[in-house]
């Protein structure tokens, strides 16, 4: 009848408006795509997109502080600690599982291999994979560099080295390993806080202490916990406004990426294959094995559960970036799911700097992607350092665009490949990033559902206890 149509599309507005950008935009970006827009004339163009971006990241900051104070600070010790070991056992095993299918995804298709053997060797007298490397490193040599300038990375990437993988070299990867993981426990203690919207590990940390002490503060710590609790009710009254802007700055992000980037023909036909690879791993974990987890454990419809988290979703696949994601992840779950407020706010901070499956899957395809071209063949200890590597590699990066990317240098290393063949697969990441981390907040957004679920007496526990406290104070 018209009473339930209108219903529904009250209730799924935002959802339709948010599917809508996104065909709009592709339309909009293929029609633009014919008068080969200059640089500046893209940069304008895409001004709405980076807007939304900003107004994303803008919120991180104040909301990764205010969700995690108030949410360790209104459980008790022992509930938090419970809660934060069942969310470290959920991380740990989902990651893995991923790198597994992405394993077993690369062992099969083998996109590494024969697939080259036509075009680009064709005519030249040199070995296809050779041709290949040729080909595609002169090309995002320089993309590369200019990526990894700008993201600050200080791991010297030797672009000119040669091909093969000498002793020496191994020595100088190892350090380039060490210093990583020394970057990494760095960011967890933050310097200062001027840095913390890039440094989120820290943040969260930082955050998760500060929380801890002012739950232990009893009475006196009340005026603080009321002040985070209202910062964070203040912070999700901007997301709620800004939510109303989101779909044209999606539109416009994906509109502006589709009239810049290169002919789809020319890379198709070079990273077809490893680009299927990539997909087909990252919808297997994302559409069965998560799902599956997710019934498993709360005998609850997981499809109704993502169906709650589609804005979520596709803003991550706008925004590549799971930390800017994080305030409609908030919405999203707590809003159309139900979550409970305690297990968001300590949770989803967590997650989206952590968390990571989607790039843990791309980091292992990536790496053995590498080592078929290279024809190297990996014995079975080498593949468990990849699945350990990729799984640090995951933690490690970042919720920014293309993080993942500049992660890769520690799984390489730890295998011995060269690390400038990440120059092979530049040109399809921008496009990987976006599913991938679209995969990562479903991770953390399922992860919440289920923790939820099995932390449910320990909530239970606590209600009861508020509830005691205020009759007693009446
Ligand atoms: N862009 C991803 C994220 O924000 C990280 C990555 O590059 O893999 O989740």
């Amino acid at each position: 009848s018209r009473d339930s149509v209108k219903g529904f599309l009250k209730r799924n507005l935002f959802v339709l408006f948010t599917v809508a950008a996104v065909v709009l935009g592709v339309i909009l970006g293929y029609t633009l795509r014919p008068h080969k827009l200059s640089q500046r004339e893209i940069k304008y163009f895409a001004f709405p997109g980076e807007l939304l971006m900003r107004m994303l990241k803008m919120l991180v900051l104040p909301l990764i502080v205010s969700s995690l104070v108030t949410g360790i600070s209104s459980l008790d010790s022992k509930a938090s600690g419970k809660m934060g070991m069942r969310a470290v056992v959920y991380y740990m095993v989902t990651t893995l599982i991923a790198v597994f299918i992405g394993i077993v995804v690369v062992t099969i298709i083998q996109p590494g291999k024969g697939s080259w053997h036509s075009p680009v060797a064709k005519g030249r007298n040199i070995e296809p994979v050779q041709a290949m490397k040729l080909c595609l490193t002169k090309r995002y040599k320089t993309v590369y560099k200019k990526t990894v300038r700008t993201r600050n990375v200080t791991v010297p990437l030797n672009l000119t080295d040669s091909l093969n993988v000498t002793e020496s070299k191994l020595d100088a990867n190892l350090s380039k390993v060490l210093h990583t993981i020394q970057e990494t426990v760095e960011e967890m203690v933050p310097g200062s806080s001027s840095s913390a919207g890039v440094n989120a590990l820290g943040l969260v940390i930082f955050s998760m202490c500060f929380g801890l002490v002012i739950g232990n503060m009893k009475q006196q710590g009340q005026p603080l916990r009321d002040f985070f609790d209202c910062l964070n009710e203040a912070i999700m009254r901007l997301v709620a406004i800004i939510i109303w802007y989101a779909p044209v700055g999606i539109m416009f992000l994906i509109a502006a990426k589709i009239v810049e980037m290169q002919n789809l023909a020319d890379v198709w036909s070079q990273l077809g294959m490893y680009t299927m690879s990539v997909i087909v791993g990252l919808l297997i974990h994302g559409l069965f094995v998560l799902p599956l987890l997710y019934f498993v454990v709360t005998k609850k419809n997981p499809y109704s559960f993502i169906g709650g988290l589609l804005q979520a979703l596709i803003t991550a696949l706008g925004t590549s970036s799971s930390s800017a994601t994080l305030p409609i992840t908030f919405r999203c779950l707590e809003e159309n799911n139900h979550v409970d407020k305690r297990v968001t706010r300590f949770v989803l901070p967590v997650g989206a700097t952590i968390n990571m499956d989607g790039t843990a899957l791309y980091e292992a395809v990536a790496a053995i992607f590498i080592a078929q071209v290279n024809d190297m063949d990996l014995n079975f200890g080498q593949i468990l350092t990849i699945s350990i590597t990729a799984t640090a590699a995951s933690i490690g990066a970042a919720g920014i665009p293309q993080a993942g990317l500049v992660t890769m240098v520690i799984v390489l290393t730890s295998v011995g490949l060269p690390t400038e063949d990440i120059t092979l697969i530049i040109a399809v990441d921008w496009f990987l990033d976006r599913l991938r981390t679209t995969t990562n907040v479903l991770g953390d957004s399922l992860g919440a559902g289920i923790l939820e679920h099995l932390s449910r007496k320990e909530l239970e526990f606590q209600d009861a206890e508020l509830h005691n406290s205020v009759v007693e104070e009446n």
